[in-house]
């Protein structure tokens, strides 16, 4: 096979292990002679699947008892929506650090009043707002814990005085976190944990439930509100409708890889920042590459660069002679340009000494 190095910024890598596992369970799940894709999800089988993936969450993450972990269709897309639906009263606050805190914003509108307590978008969401004052009249505070686009990050868990809930799409298992100062997390799959086609939702029980003044969607239409998906919990199945089980059983081999093969997320995160630093000290050393986003703010997941000043002409260039060495998905998005190189879990730090060097031979080549 090719050899290919994977910096895409979602969906993204995958532990190779969790690849291999998914496609034997698509022949014959658990030694009963069907397929993963084909067995009933009301079978004991499966039952006891789905409560062993939620269990690897709360062992990962050691997610306290108070809380729900659901897994949902939809996307971290449809969360922009759900959460307000299920949250928001009579206002929310907001901190705009990208497209995704933009559009998470957009559909809380539909509910209620929202306060945006501070925005990047004036330098291209180069860096996380800092010094803002939080609503104390709002019903909750929602920030993207890292901003895949722009490589921006708030890489800990921040005290607020008001619930606070988080995007934890592209930045989830990449370090330890302190779930009991969130009242709710969501978050895609295909960035550190899966396949797309599966989104987490870890929810504070008590939070919800509490809707009383809103006029629109209240009550709360079923598949809207998180209590339906929760309601099974007891018995630890939590399926109203059918899941996503080929999404949630390669999760699972994805969640056990990082506990048993990495050693739980303390030790990810090690190797985690390994590798972005290996990386962002190629780019600060390198005199053709800059890094656009303000250093104390960097993400350890997304890498976003350019070409230095006096060598913008060169961009093609660098882009043809990476992908000749088998570098995938480094172009950063449109609206910062350059390149973006993202080093989720599963990508193995010779990616990231092959990206390095490739960075070097460059300068060699073209200074
Ligand atoms: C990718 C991403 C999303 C969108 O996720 P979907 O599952 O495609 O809806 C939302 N927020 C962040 C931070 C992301 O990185």
């Amino acid at each position: 096979m090719k050899t290919a190095y994977n910096f895409n910024a979602g969906p993204c890598v995958l532990p190779k292990q969790a690849i291999e596992n998914t496609i034997k369970a698509l022949y014959d799940f658990d030694n009963t002679g069907i397929g993963i894709a084909e067995i009933s999800h009301r079978t004991p089988g499966w039952e006891k699947l789905m409560a062993d993936t939620r269990q690897l969450w709360r062992d990962l993450l050691n997610i306290p008892e108070e809380y729900e972990v659901l897994f949902l269709g939809g996307g971290a897309s449809t969360q922009f929506m759900t959460v307000p639906a299920n949250l928001l009263n009579k206002k929310a606050a907001y901190l705009q650090t990208g497209v995704w805190a933009k559009k998470a914003a957009k559909e809380a509108k539909l509910f209620g009043q929202v306060e945006i307590v501070a925005n990047s978008e004036d330098k291209t969401y180069s860096y996380v707002p800092k010094g803002y004052s939080i609503p104390m009249d709002a019903d909750y505070f929602h920030i993207t814990t890292n901003n895949t686009i722009y490589g921006t990050e708030i890489k800990y868990d921040m005290d607020c005085p008001i619930m606070l809930v988080a995007d934890m799409s592209s930045d989830i298992m990449s370090r330890p976190v302190d779930v009991k100062k969130y009242g709710l997390i969501y978050g895609g799959a295909q960035k550190n944990v899966g396949p797309a086609g599966v989104t987490f939702v870890i929810v504070k029980k008590d939070i919800l439930g509490k809707i009383t003044d809103r006029q629109y969607m209240n009550p709360l239409p079923t598949m809207v509100d998180y209590r339906t998906h929760a309601a099974e919990e007891a018995k630890n199945i939590s399926m109203f409708n059918t899941p996503p089980v080929i999404n949630i059983y390669m999760m699972y081999e994805t969640l056990k890889w990082v506990k048993e093969t990495v050693g739980g997320v303390a030790e990810m995160n090690k190797i985690n920042t390994k590798k972005s630093n290996l990386l962002y000290e190629e780019i600060d050393r390198n005199s053709m590459f800059i890094g656009t986003a303000e250093k104390e703010d960097r993400s350890i997941m997304n890498h976003c660069f350019v070409m230095a000043p006096g060598y913008e002409d060169k961009q093609d260039a660098f882009m043809a002679f990476a992908k000749e060495r088998g570098m995938v998905g480094i172009k950063g998005h449109r609206s910062v340009g350059g390149f973006r190189a993202s080093l989720y879990n599963a990508c193995p730090i010779e990616a990231v000494e092959a990206l390095v060097q490739c960075m070097q031979d460059f300068e060699k080549a073209n200074k």
